[in-house]
C-alpha cells in the first residue's frame, strides 16, 4: 500500500504549494553548522525592489536552486542566503513617477516624505518577490533574508566607507562625470547607455581678434560655446601652422579665447580645429588642462543654460542649440549644417541625454582594489565560468577608472560625512556624531548625497553575514562557495564584489562565478515589453507548471551562452514531467504485491540475475558517475539532459517495456513477485532517478518520491527527496556484458521497427527476421528473442553465430549493426507494387502543395506586401516540402 495514491493527470498547481509548506515548515531550507565539513554557499543576487521577477530572474533561481539542491543532497551544510536590493536610483525614478501622477516632484513633499514613499513601494515589492521565490521552488534560507537597507548591511555600508576613507582610498574632488539633468544626479560610466543619434554637425566661425578672416570650427553641441575656452589644432596640420598664438573671438560673449596645438586634435574631423569645451566634455576637460586652460560651466543641475549664456539664461539645451545657430546665421557666422549621426550617452533609467559635466564627487581610488582582484582571478583563488570570461574581466579591471560613488539621490545609503559650518572640517564616522571631530562645534551636517547602489551590492556576501561583527555566520560561511548571475553585470557587480571583499576581509568573497546568458525569445531575439515577446515567469508557471518552467530555462544549456525561451521548450518539460508521472503510476502498480510485502525497512535489494535488471543497474551506475562529474564541473545542463535521456528512453522506452513482458509470463506462470521479479529493480532505479532529478525538478519529484516510500517508515519520521542522499555509483553493479547485450537488443529492435515503417506494414502483418551475432554474445542474446519478437512485432527464424550466416538472397535485406547482423525478408513484388503506388500517392500529394506555395513565393505583390515572417515561412515549408519529395523519390527507387 502506498502512502498516498498518485492522481491520474499530473497538475502541477495541485502539488506545488503544497511541497513547498512542507520544506519550509520543516526547516529543511535552514543549514546545520557542522565544524567538520565545509559548507556550501550562495548569497542571491538579490533582485531589485522595482517590480515583480522576470524571466531573467527565474533563471538565475532555477541555475541556484539547482546547485543548492545538489550539494544539500550530498551531505554538505547548505546555505542560500536571500536578498533584495533598493535599488537607489532606480526605485527613486518610480517614485518620482508615482508622484508625477499626482502632479507632484520630490521637491514638492521633501526628502522625508519621499523616501517614506519609496519604502512603502520597497516593502510592496518585496513582499512579492519573496512569494515569487516561493512559487519557483527556491529552497533559500528565509530566516537570513536580507535587504540592502537593512540595518545590518547598512553598518556594513558605512564601516568599508569609513575605512576607505581612513584608509586614503576615498576621495572627494571635482571631475567630469556623466550628469543626468532629469534625475539631478551623477552616474556611472555603466549607467550610460550610448545611442546612435542622428544629429547635425554645426561649421561656426570664430573671427580673429587681430587681424582680418576667421577659423571655422566643428560641432556637434552648438550651445556650448559659450563655455569655450580655446580652439585646439592639430600641431601637425600646415593649414593651421599661422593660427596657433593667435586669438578668436566668440561671438556674442565679449570674451576672447586662445588657439592652441595639441596632439588630442583629430585633424580629419570636421575642419580640424575643435572648440574646447573642458566643463562639458571629457577630452576637452584634459586639453584644457595641459594647457592651464579656465573651466567655464555653462549649466544648471537640470540642464538649463546658467548666467555664462547670456541671454540664453534659463533656456534648456534644445531651445538654447536654435537660438545659437541663429544668431550664429544672424551674424553670417554660419558657414554650413551637415547632417551627422553620432553616439550620445543616455541615462539608463530615465533616457535623458546626459551631460558631461564637472561637479563636486565622492570616489574611490580603485587602482589598489582592482590589483587585489586581479590577482584574485590569476592565481585561480577564484574561477569564472565559462572560462573565456576571465579574459574580459583582466582587460576590464586592468583599465578601471576611479570609481564615483556619490549620487545626488534622497533613496539609498546617505553618505556616512558630517561637515562643520563652524571649522569646516569633516567627521567621517560610522556612528552618527553630535558634534565636529575637529573643534567640537554641534553644527554639523550630514552630506546630502547617498551612495551609488553598486557600493552597498558590492559587499552584498559579506554584509549579508553580518560583518564587520565576529559572527557565527561570517565564521562559518565565508568565503561563500559561488556567485551565480548574468554575464551582463560581471563589471557592474561582480568586479566590485571581489573588489570590496578583499579589501574588507583580506579574502575572496566566492571562489567560483557562473555567468548564465540571456533568454531570448524562439527566434533569437531579445524579450522586451516593446517586442511583446516577453514571458512573465508567473504565467508560464500557471500554464506548464514550475517544473516544466525550470526545465525549459536550464535542459541543455550552458553558462555563458544565452538561451532561446519559448512554448516549445515549455511543452517539452511539461511531457517530460508527464513521462515520469506515468511511469511512476506503472510502478506503483506493478509493484504493489512487493511494496505490500516488504518489512518497515526495505530488504536489501537482490542482487540481479535478470539480464535486463543487470542492464539498467549498469546503466545507471554510468549515468550517476556522469552526473556527479558533470556537476563538479557546473555543466548543469548538460547533467540533466541525461537525467532526462535515461528516464525517458532507457527507463521508460526500454527497461519498463522489457519489465512488462516479464510480468506478463511470471503472471500466466502464477508467480507474481517472485524471484526473478523486476519489482526491487523498478522500484530502486525510479527512486535513484528521482532523485538525480530533483535539484532540477523539484515538485514533481517529490510528489513521485514520496508515493515510492514505504508507508510504515512514515509514521514518525518526515522525509523528503529534498534531504535524502544523493545516489553513488555502486562499482560492483557496473556490468559491460549485460549492457553490451540488451544494446545489441535494443539495436535490432529498433532495426526491424524500421524495417516494418519502410514496408509500411500494419500492426497485424507479419514481419520475418533472422539474428546472427558474435559467439560471445548469442548465448545471452538468445534469451531476450521472446522480447525482441513482442517489442518489434517480428518473427525471428533463425539465431545463428555470424559465421554461419549465408549472404542475403534477392528477396532478404541485410542490416549491419555494432553487435549484431539482422536479416529481414523484403517486400514481395505484390507488397512492393503496393508501397509504390502509396508513395507515388503522397508523392503527387506534395508536389501539389509544392507547387501552390511556389506559385505564392514567384508573386512579387505577395512578397512585397507580406510581412517578412510570413514570407519566411512559406520559404521554409517549401523546403521542407521538397526535402520530402527527395525523400519519397529515394524511398521508391529503393524498393524498383
Ligand atoms: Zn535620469
Ligand atoms: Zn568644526
Amino acid at each position: 500500500m502506498e502512502r498516498e495514491t498518485l492522481a491520474k493527470a499530473y497538475e502541477p498547481g495541485r502539488i506545488e504549494k503544497k511541497w513547498y509548506d512542507f520544506w519550509l515548515s520543516n526547516g529543511f531550507f535552514r543549514p546545520r553548522i557542522d565544524p567538520d565539513r565545509s559548507p556550501y554557499v550562495i548569497v542571491m543576487p538579490p533582485p531589485n525592489v522595482t517590480g515583480e521577477l522576470h524571466v531573467g530572474h527565474a533563471l538565475t533561481m532555477a541555475l541556484e536552486d539547482i546547485m543548492i539542491r545538489w550539494h544539500r543532497m550530498l551531505g554538505e551544510p547548505t546555505l542560500w542566503v536571500p536578498g533584495s536590493d533598493h535599488a537607489g536610483i532606480a526605485t527613486q525614478v518610480l517614485v518620482e513617477q508615482d508622484l508625477a501622477r499626482e502632479g507632484l516632484t520630490r521637491f514638492d513633499i521633501g526628502r522625508e516624505k519621499f523616501v517614506e514613499r519609496a519604502w512603502v513601494r520597497a516593502q510592496k515589492s518585496r513582499r512579492a518577490i519573496e512569494l515569487q521565490h516561493h512559487l519557483l521552488g527556491c529552497s533559500c534560507d528565509w530566516d537570513r533574508d536580507t535587504f540592502t537597507l537593512d540595518e545590518a548591511p547598512s553598518k556594513a555600508v558605512r564601516t568599508a566607507f569609513v575605512r576607505l576613507y581612513q584608509k586614503g582610498r576615498i576621495y572627494r574632488g571635482e571631475r567630469m562625470v556623466n550628469w543626468c539633468p532629469r534625475c539631478r544626479t551623477a552616474l556611472s560610466d555603466l549607467e550610460v547607455e550610448h545611442q546612435d543619434t542622428e544629429g547635425h554637425l554645426y561649421y561656426f566661425r570664430y573671427p580673429f581678434v587681430e587681424g582680418d578672416g576667421f577659423l571655422t570650427i566643428a560641432t556637434t553641441r552648438p550651445e556650448t560655446y559659450f563655455g569655450d575656452t580655446a580652439v585646439a589644432v592639430s600641431p601637425n596640420d600646415e593649414r593651421y601652422r599661422g593660427a596657433v598664438g593667435r586669438r578668436v573671438r566668440l561671438p556674442g560673449t565679449g570674451r576672447d579665447i586662445p588657439v592652441i596645438a595639441d596632439e588630442a586634435v583629430d585633424p580629419t574631423f570636421g575642419t580640424g580645429a575643435l572648440k574646447i569645451t573642458p566643463c562639458h566634455d571629457p577630452t576637452d576637460l584634459q586639453v584644457a588642462d595641459r594647457h592651464n586652460l579656465p573651466h567655464v560651466n555653462v549649466f544648471n543641475l537640470d540642464g538649463s543654460m546658467n548666467a555664462e549664456a547670456g541671454a540664453c539664461k534659463g533656456l534648456d539645451r534644445q531651445t538654447c542649440r536654435e537660438r545659437v545657430v541663429e544668431e550664429f546665421e544672424r551674424q553670417g557666422l554660419l558657414d554650413h549644417i551637415e547632417p551627422y549621426s553620432h553616439m550620445v550617452g543616455h541615462c539608463s533609467r530615465c533616457r535623458t541625454a546626459v551631460e558631461p559635466s564637472i561637479s563636486l564627487q565622492w570616489f574611490v581610488d580603485t587602482k589598489p582594489l582592482a590589483e587585489a582582484a586581479i590577482e584574485a582571478v590569476r592565481s585561480g583563488e577564484i574561477r569564472i565560468i565559462p572560462d573565456h570570461f576571465t579574459k574580459v574581466y583582466f582587460s576590464w579591471m586592468e583599465s578601471i577608472k576611479d570609481w564615483c560613488i556619490s549620487r545626488q539621490l534622497w533613496w539609498g545609503h546617505r553618505i556616512p560625512v558630517w561637515y562643520c559650518s563652524d571649522c569646516g572640517a569633516l567627521t567621517v564616522a560610522v556612528e552618527t556624531p553630535t558634534s565636529c571631530s575637529g573643534c567640537g562645534s554641534a553644527r554639523i551636517e550630514q552630506d546630502p548625497d547617498v551612495l551609488d547602489t553598486w557600493f552597498s551590492s558590492g559587499l552584498w556576501p559579506h554584509s549579508t553575514l553580518g560583518w564587520p561583527d565576529d559572527t557565527e555566520d561570517m565564521r562559518y560561511f565565508y568565503p561563500t562557495t559561488m556567485m551565480e548571475t548574468g554575464y551582463d553585470i560581471l563589471f557592474f557587480w561582480v568586479a566590485r564584489m571581489i573588489m570590496m571583499g578583499i579589501e574588507d576581509t583580506g579574502k575572496v568573497p566566492f571562489r567560483y562565478v557562473y555567468l548564465n546568458g540571456l533568454i531570448r525569445d524562439e527566434q533569437g531575439q531579445k524579450m522586451s515589453k516593446m517586442r511583446g515577446n516577453v514571458i512573465r515567469p508567473d504565467d508560464a508557471v500557471a500554464r506548464y507548471g514550475v517544473d516544466a518552467l525550470r526545465y525549459a530555462l536550464t535542459t541543455g544549456n550552458s553558462p555563458g551562452n544565452d538561451l532561446s525561451l519559448g512554448d516549445a521548450k515549455l511543452e517539452a518539460g511539461r511531457n517530460f514531467v508527464n513521462k515520469v508521472w506515468n511511469a511512476t503510476r506503472f510502478v506503483l502498480q506493478a509493484t504493489r504485491e512487493w511494496r505490500a510485502t516488504s518489512s518497515d525497512t526495505r530488504p536489501a535489494m537482490p542482487a540481479p540475475t535478470d539480464m535486463t535488471d543487470r542492464w539498467i543497474l549498469s546503466r545507471l551506475n554510468r549515468l550517476v558517475t556522469s552526473v556527479r562529474a558533470l556537476m563538479a564541473e557546473y555543466q548543469l545542463g548538460e547533467a540533466e539532459r541525461q537525467v532526462q535521456e535515461f528516464l525517458w528512453s532507457e527507463f521508460c522506452d526500454w527497461y519498463i517495456e522489457f519489465a512488462k513482458l516479464r510480468m506478463r509470463q511470471t503472471n500466466s506462470a502464477g508467480a507474481a513477485g517472485g524471484s526473478g521479479s523486476p519489482a526491487p529493480y523498478l522500484v530502486a532505479v525510479l527512486d535513484a532517478a528521482l532523485r538525480l532529478l530533483h535539484p532540477f525538478m523539484p515538485f514533481v519529484t517529490e510528489e513521485l518520491w514520496q508515493t515510492l516510500q514505504p508507508t510504515e517508515a512514515s509514521a514518525d519520521s518526515v522525509s523528503s527527496i529534498m534531504v535524502s542522499p544523493c545516489p553513488e555509483a555502486r562499482p560492483e553493479l557496473d556490468d559491460p556484458v549485460a549492457e553490451r547485450v540488451v544494446g545489441a537488443a535494443i539495436d535490432i529492435v529498433r532495426a526491424l521497427r524500421n524495417a516494418r515503417a519502410e514496408r509500411r506494414l500494419e500492426p497485424q502483418d507479419r514481419l520475418d527476421a533472422s539474428v546472427f551475432s558474435g559467439a560471445g554474445l548469442l548465448g545471452q542474446l538468445r534469451a531476450l528473442v521472446p522480447a525482441i519478437e513482442s517489442l518489434a512485432r517480428t518473427h525471428i527464424q533463425r539465431v545463428a553465430d555470424r559465421d554461419e550466416r549465408t549472404g542475403a538472397t534477392n528477396t532478404e535485406r541485410a542490416i549491419v549493426l555494432a553487435d549484431a547482423e539482422v536479416v529481414v525478408s523484403k517486400a514481395s513484388a505484390d507488397e512492393a507494387g503496393r508501397i509504390c503506388a502509396q508513395l507515388e500517392k503522397e508523392a503527387e500529394a506534395t508536389r501539389s502543395r509544392l507547387q501552390a506555395i511556389e506559385a505564392r513565393l514567384d508573386d512579387a505583390v505577395f512578397v512585397a506586401k507580406a510581412p517578412a515572417d510570413v514570407v519566411a515561412r512559406q520559404r521554409d515549408l517549401a523546403a521542407g516540402l521538397r526535402d520530402k519529395l527527395e525523400r519519397l523519390e529515394a524511398e521508391r527507387r529503393d524498393l524498383g
